[in-house]
């Protein structure tokens, strides 16, 4: 495994590669990996013949600075788990490399971003936007890995690429959640929870579990107000927000027979630890 630290010796590594049409995949992360990360670099790496890594802790999609100082930073052990699942290259900028100036650029995502994550974290996905852009750039791969976990992510990605990077050849591939065994979807952030917290928050899966069940018989509102009476109901926690969309539009549906693609999406703080999760309605 090779670790580069600076964009130049970086790319002639890719250039040698490219000229030896060696295909590469691309996984973007913020580090403190966990097997949801590495379940990515698994994917790229049955597709791709290299597998490039990258860990950034990006500040600009950070609209909270005590969230960006506070998060999970974990170098070391994020190399050798790298390692030990057949990682090929690292890249591991300072942000003076990624941002030698500060990025100005602002991106109009149509309204995708306007709900949701980016009702409560204004100008996050502008920053993820910047970010993912500048690592297309300097990385050009043939594919590129995102999680499901941040599935309105996921979805503003593929409209950037669409809306500004139209000759781009990089395709957008999609993962699934992985969860813990029961049911908490893998974070970064699940470290920071106490050991009361980290017990209970697997109600939040099983609640959008049953808001799923619910479908057949509730009404949308039903279902959002007995998801989120549900969560609040726990002492431990408290729902920021629980929608209902189309999978596509991220618009909020008020009738199951709107879309064929619904996915329900929540962001759940267990005290000031904030939590997403997300479930498809249509399976
Ligand atoms: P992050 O380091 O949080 O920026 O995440 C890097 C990538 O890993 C993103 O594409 C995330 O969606 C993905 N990811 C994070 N957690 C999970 C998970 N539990 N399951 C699948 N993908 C995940």
């Amino acid at each position: 495994m090779k670790i580069f630290e600076k964009i130049v010796p970086l790319q002639k590594e890719i250039n040698e590669l490219k000229s030896n049409n060696q295909t590469i995949g691309f996984v973007p992360t913020m580090g403190a990996l966990h097997q949801g990360h590495l379940s990515l670099l698994t994917c790229a790496t049955k597709a791709c013949d290299c597998n490039i890594v990258s860990i950034f802790v990006n500040p600009t999609q950070f609209n909270d600075k005590r969230d960006l100082t506070h998060y999970p930073r974990t170098i070391t052990r994020d190399l050798q788990l790298l390692n030990q699942h057949g990682c090929d290259i690292v890249f591991t900028p300072t942000e003076e490399e990624i941002y030698p100036e500060p990025d100005t650029r602002m991106f109009d995502f149509n309204g995708l971003d306007k709900v949701m994550e980016g009702k409560y974290r204004p100008n996050h996905f502008n920053g993820v936007a910047q970010i993912v852009s500048r690592l297309f750039d300097i990385i050009m791969p043939d594919k590129a890995y995102f999680g499901k976990k941040d599935y309105q992510q996921y979805i503003i990605i593929k409209h950037m690429m669409h809306k500004y990077l139209p000759q781009s050849d990089i395709e957008i591939i999609s993962c699934p959640i992985v969860r813990e065994a029961d049911g908490l979807a893998m974070s970064s952030r699940n470290m920071h929870l106490s050991t009361e917290q980290r017990q209970a928050a697997p109600v939040i899966y099983n609640t959008l579990l049953e808001a799923r069940q619910a479908k057949k018989k509730a009404s949308v509102q039903e279902v959002k107000k007995q998801v989120i009476d549900k969560i609040n109901s726990h002492p431990l926690f408290h729902v920021e927000y629980f929608d209902i969309v189309d999978g596509a539009s991220l618009q909020n549906i008020s009738q199951w027979n709107q879309s064929k693609n619904i996915v329900g999406c929540i962001a759940v703080f267990a005290g000031n630890i904030r939590l997403i999760d997300n479930i498809r309605f249509n399976e």
